[in-house]
């Protein structure tokens, strides 16, 4: 089974790179850390609207680092960013904007990755995947062959308008030319507060969920299964200066990079290195559900973080 570690790399709120994305070290830096460490490759999609906003230095500046350390960039946009002229967003949605206006903000975007270092830029994630038709004639007419924009996980606040367009459900599909890789997602043994399905996110899934839903993913025939992290899941932020690491989930990348790093079954690839067969899956793979103890396990380490947050908040 391929898969792809992805990770969407958004600064939204001051431009302030060094603690949005980097966390002081424990953003970007730690995801780059532990992949090299067991070896693994990934896919960072890097929001390049923030480079209208508060200049391209800072945008090459994680381009650089990604790449430097072996890493793929691909193209990540949140319209609510973007400070071009004659264009304004109120929603943060793609699919709300007409077809010439998608075209244009990612052929900028690639533009704008291109000049911060990325030569060759085929993959597009929208943001919260608010992503539709017109969206995917956009990536045609921008060479973005390779998407990753459908997820079935409603409870994540996603937006994608694909899912019922591909022919094929929860694996790699294709419409025109481009291959779409979604986020896999499982059913919740938990729909009470999962809702139906649950994602493949290092934030969403304890570390033997996550294993396990990869095992029985592989079993039930998927050939391609998508992660997805934030550099934001690894810490937050306080007062608008300090980054605050976030042990659980660091915990739980370690165990998810060493166990694919181990793991026979996976080809960890990325979106830049991987060409899409001629030929994929023609149906849709039967539906996986979570293992209801590890779901329960992981709610229990959710309301033991959050007491453990709220005990060491200053009063
Ligand atoms: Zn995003």
């Amino acid at each position: 089974m391929n898969v792809f570690l992805t990770v969407d790399v958004d600064v939204y709120y001051t431009g302030n790179y060094e603690l949005e994305a980097r966390g002081h070290g424990l953003g970007i830096d730690f995801i780059l850390d532990v992949c090299n460490r067991h070896g693994l490759p990934s896919t960072f999609f890097v929001d390049a609207m923030g480079a209208t906003q508060w200049g391209e230095a800072p945008v090459k500046m994680i381009c650089d680092l990604i790449q430097g350390a072996g890493h793929d960039v691909q193209l990540h946009l949140h319209p609510n960013v973007a400070r071009i002229d004659g264009f304004e967003d109120t929603w943060d949605l793609l699919w709300r904007h007409d077809r010439d206006t998608q075209s244009m903000l990612l052929g900028l975007g690639v533009e704008i990755l291109n000049r911060c270092g990325v030569q060759t830029v085929n993959g597009f994630r929208a943001g919260a995947l608010a992503a539709n038709e017109d969206t995917l004639r956009a990536m045609q007419e921008h060479g973005l062959t390779l998407g990753s924009n459908r997820d079935r996980d409603l409870k994540s606040s996603l937006e994608s308008k694909l899912n019922d367009l591909f022919p094929v459900q929860n694996d790699v599909s294709r419409v025109g030319s481009v291959t779409d890789l979604p986020v896999s997602v499982l059913r919740s043994p938990i729909p009470w507060t999962d809702g139906t399905y649950r994602h493949l996110e290092v934030c969403a899934l304890g570390a033997l969920e996550m294993r396990d839903a990869l095992i029985k993913l592989e079993r039930a025939g998927v050939t391609c299964a998508t992660i997805l992290t934030h550099p934001k899941e690894f810490f937050y932020m306080k007062d608008g200066k300090q980054a605050i690491p976030i042990p659980k989930n660091r915990r739980r990348l370690e165990h998810l990079v060493k166990f694919l790093a181990g793991w026979e079954s996976a080809n960890v690839v990325t979106f830049g290195d991987w060409r899409p067969p001629v030929e994929l899956p023609s149906t849709s793979p039967p539906e996986m559900r979570l293992n209801p103890l590890f779901s329960m396990m992981r709610l229990i380490e959710q309301g033991i973080y959050r007491v453990e947050r709220k005990l060491s908040a200053p009063r």
